[in-house]
């Protein structure tokens, strides 16, 4: 980009602000300002209408684009198989599904199934039907509740707003899907809401999986079919799991014969420096479910992957008509999806990108850890891998999240100053008091650095 406006890129504006319904945006000021628009994108960077370049510290604004823009190779393998075979329904089969599927249960021991659909959300609403009909199959309909966390988001749909566990989010929505159960949320830095303040470390971690069974018991564990959680909860507050947490989740699962569903739509495919989140805790899923990472952005694909002992389920006498899963998603037959996500992952593993993403996750957190001793607003530094937040609070004691406004603040901030960050989490209903962080798995140590440093400024400048 050169920095000039040319009149087509003016048109683009014109027709957006006449025509386009924004994601998650509020349109008034658009009668006054122009809103962004993102013209081109290369590795780390992305420029806008005016020529003005940002490093995109959050992967496309949400966790998306783990391998970095302008990638050639996956331009070249959608175009490839779409000028091959665009489209069939997921009926059949095709060459880029079969061996996409094939590469990604070769990293994921004890899975065996993927399904094919378009969204993260769509793909948890896969598995919240199966758990239905596992539970008419199996237990007379009873075994049919979902239990979801407090803090975690599944989805854009109704079904998977029943499952939001981010109240902020659903004002306005309801009525809700019935048979969707809450269970408390695990955040280290906010235990005293739990009751559980005088706990640390793994005794804490332990107690937060318990209070998942008072729920189960209060409910009657034959009533519930699954446990649905984030493996680092993400739009929630980017929330890691507390030592102890996880094996323990596991074990109440296994006990009351619930089974365990992990929403990896943004931890999966390398986010945390693993293949998935769950990875880093040593868990058995029954179902997985991943979106935004999975091409990278390249192509609109999603996937819901179960064990093999959930797809015998669903195999029987084809006399039985009820028995197979009735379910379908049109576009989960694009082949172009399969075919991006396949070269998306040769690049993470032929570039050494889970290595990547381990260590320039370690140079970030420690970069924001410092951060956290000269900015007293900053309360609280979490995350895995390349996935990151920091809260901020008006007083370290309280912990009372900041304003809004001075979020906001922070983030224009560093958008002036040619970064983009995030701060659309939560830790407290209708507060964005966190940033957050999500860089591609490409990212640079002196890019790293350079993030952070614009943070510094943009606190400084906010809270002086
Ligand atoms: N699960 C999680 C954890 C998410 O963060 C999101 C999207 N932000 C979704 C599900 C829904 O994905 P989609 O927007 O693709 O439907």
């Amino acid at each position: 980009m050169d920095g000039t406006r040319d009149n087509d890129i003016q048109a683009v504006v014109d027709a957006d602000r006449a025509h386009v319904w924004h994601h998650l945006t509020q349109h008034k000021p658009f009668e006054e300002a122009e809103p962004r628009i993102i013209i081109e994108g290369k590795g780390m960077r992305v420029w806008d209408q005016n020529g003005k370049e940002y490093i995109d510290a959050v992967s496309g604004a949400v966790w998306t684009v783990n391998v970095g823009y302008g990638r050639e190779s996956i331009a070249n393998a959608v175009q490839e198989q779409l000028m091959k075979m665009c489209y069939f329904a997921q009926a059949a089969g095709s060459i880029p599904g079969s061996k996409f599927a094939e590469k990604l249960i070769s990293k994921m021991p004890g899975m065996s199934r993927v399904y094919y659909c378009n969204a993260g959300s769509e793909a948890n609403e896969k598995v919240f039907k199966m758990v239905r009909q596992i539970s008419h199959k199996k237990y007379g309909g009873k075994k049919n509740k979902i239990l979801y966390r407090d803090r975690d988001y599944h989805g854009s749909s109704l079904a998977t707003m029943s499952a939001g566990g981010q109240d902020e989010r659903n004002l306005q929505y309801g009525p809700f899907a019935p048979g969707f159960v809450r269970v408390p949320h695990c955040m280290e830095y906010r235990k005293d809401e739990l009751g559980l303040g005088h706990l640390e470390g793994e005794a804490f971690g332990i107690a937060a999986a318990n209070l998942i069974e008072d729920v189960i018991l209060r409910e009657g564990p034959d009533t519930i079919g699954l446990l649905c959680l984030e493996p680092v909860t993400a739009g929630g507050g980017v929330i890691t799991p507390p030592e102890g947490y996880w094996p323990r989740v596991q074990e109440i699962c296994k006990k009351y014969d619930i089974l365990l569903h992990i929403d990896e739509v943004v931890c999966g495919i390398g986010r945390t420096g693993t293949w998935f989140g769950y990875q880093q805790y040593g868990i058995q899923p029954d179902f997985v479910t991943m979106a935004k990472g999975v091409a990278s952005g390249y192509a609109a694909i999603a996937c819901m992957v179960a064990t093999e002992e959930v797809f015998d389920c669903f195999k029987s006498d084809p006399s039985d008509k009820l028995d197979h899963f009735r379910d379908i998603s049109t576009f989960g037959g694009c082949a172009g999806g399969p075919a991006a996500a396949l070269e998306n992952m040769r690049i993470i593993e032929d570039e050494g990108l889970l290595e990547n993403c381990e260590k320039m996750g370690e140079r970030f957190f420690a970069n924001l850890e410092a951060l956290k001793e000269k900015h007293a607003v900053i309360g609280d530094v979490r995350g895995k891998g390349l996935f990151l937040g920091a809260e901020l609070v008006k007083d370290r004691d309280s912990k009372e999240p900041v304003d809004e406004a001075q979020v906001g603040a922070v983030v224009a901030a560093c958008g002036a100053m040619g970064v983009i960050i995030g701060a659309s989490n939560r830790s407290v209903p209708g507060r964005n008091n966190v940033l957050c962080f999500s860089p591609s798995l490409i990212v640079t140590a002196e890019d790293v650095d350079k993030i952070t440093d614009t943070v510094d400024q943009a606190l400084t400048q906010v809270f002086g």
